[in-house]
């Protein structure tokens, strides 16, 4: 998730950011501690007599950015013994994992809006982490910008959902606060390690503030519904890239941090009568990047009308309405110009139009890719033309690993369960919650 400012990026970008975030400071509450939480949970559950309890609790814990590959290096060099035997990975010849379906475009916040609504990217409109509402550029990787993903969601998280039948749910996550019974509060402390990159302490501050509110509440009054986001992987690999040796030190200690929770989970439910089970998967996995591609300089030389939204390994274009068919088409052929672009997608009246430099077609996994680029087209906030890439090329010139594409180092995520039955084989990660009764 890439609200942080960019190594080497734009002074611009970096202003902006640290602008939003003084803005955002300013408006939030301050240092919030561990007990902060587990504290604020138990208050609300003495105020409102009307919450209700059911005998399962979920947690559903996001690693952000975690590739089938990075898990999969991870299990292979022994550096994940918690999330290897809490999950049971281990098979005679080695280990084992199944894989998810992430949404189409490959980004954060279109992936973690379906998995929390359990909506598909054509329902909710979030196409992106950048996208145009009514012609205006909203860029969700800016704080600023959560109180309009806010908006788009209203009642349809599975948050809200929850408060509406009297039960509760807790959040680790700084985007989608509303209608928790208690979230993690977007603090001084977090600021700073924001902009310090401290994203390992955010990580832990959230595993260790939720290890508390187990520990401190009657397993019988857990929230029926916890998320637990954790950012450092994805962070780790936009800066150094997803197979750097950072990467699976930070995943050891993120294993590490995990097991006290998991013992918690596992030592409280023993003599009672509450159930847990515990889903762990990603919302979009990562490529490295080799270089990037601009093409603002080649659209505004065809047409400065033409509204361009770069957004890490995918672009799209709004035409004005005044295009016709085949000037759209001509632009859409003209731009494969950037031998970097793989194909340029077009939207007609009567479907999708693919324009490549070659008839190979665009990839191994034609079943994976297809579905999910005819829903992001279905949404009422698509573009008319959707740019792809070439592996190891984005569009931000600021990281070494990136998302966003279409590939299956991107589209399918580790998908690891325990305490429900397998899910199908890949399963969507919007289809979760359904699969957890959390509809
Ligand atoms: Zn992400």
């Amino acid at each position: 998730m890439n609200h942080r400012f960019r190594k080497g990026g734009s002074q611009a970008s970096l202003f902006f950011f640290l602008m939003s975030l003084l803005i955002a400071l300013a408006v939030l509450p301050a240092c919030q501690t561990t007990g902060g939480v587990g504290r604020d949970y138990q208050e609300a559950l003495g105020s409102n007599r009307k919450l209700e309890h059911q005998k399962i609790t979920t947690v559903f814990v996001l690693v952000d950015g975690l590739s089938k590959d990075i898990l999969s290096t991870g299990l292979r060099k022994k550096r994940v013994p918690s999330l290897r035997s809490f999950f049971s990975l281990g098979t005679e010849s080695g280990f084992k994992f199944q894989l998810a379906r992430a949404a189409f475009p490959s980004l954060t916040y279109p992936n973690l809006t379906s998995i929390l609504t359990g909506l598909p990217v054509s329902k909710h409109g979030v196409i992106g982490n950048r996208i145009l509402i009514d012609g205006d550029l909203v860029n969700f990787e800016n704080v600023l910008s959560w109180r309009t993903l806010d908006q788009l969601v209203e009642d349809q998280t599975v948050f809200s959902r929850l408060r509406a039948k009297n039960l509760t749910s807790v959040s680790y996550s700084y985007p989608f606060p509303t209608d928790t019974t208690a979230h993690v509060e977007k603090s001084v402390d977090a600021g700073l390690h924001y902009i310090e990159e401290r994203y390992d302490e955010i990580d832990r501050h959230s595993i260790e503030s939720l290890d508390y509110l187990l520990t401190r509440t009657e397993a019988e009054t857990w929230p029926r519904f916890v998320f637990l986001h954790l950012i450092g992987v994805d962070a780790l690999s936009h800066s150094f890239g997803p197979d750097d040796s950072r990467v699976q030190d930070y995943l050891e200690t993120l294993d590490s941090r995990l097991q006290s929770l998991f013992s918690t989970l596992e030592s409280k439910t023993e003599d009672s009568s509450q159930a847990y089970n515990v889903v762990l998967t990603s919302d979009h996995g990562s490529q490295k990047i080799e270089r990037s591609l601009d093409v603002s300089s080649l659209v505004t030389r065809l047409d400065r009308t033409i509204q361009l939204v770069q957004d890490n390994r995918i672009a799209t274009l709004t035409f004005p309405t005044s295009y016709s068919l085949s000037a759209k088409r001509g632009f859409a052929r003209e731009l494969l110009q950037a031998k970097d672009l793989k194909a340029t997608i077009l939207k007609t009246q009567d479907g999708l139009e693919t324009f490549t430099r070659t008839e190979a077609p665009l990839t191994g996994n034609e079943d994976l890719l297809w579905p999910a680029i005819e829903d992001y087209f279905r949404s009422p906030n698509a573009p008319d033309l959707l740019l792809l890439t070439n592996d190891g090329i984005d569009f931000s010139g600021d990281y070494v690993g990136n998302h966003g594409g279409f590939t299956s180092d991107e589209l399918l995520v580790p998908l690891l369960v325990r305490g429900i039955q397998a899910p199908p084989e890949n399963v969507k990660t919007s289809d979760l919650l359904k699969l957890l009764g959390l509809e």
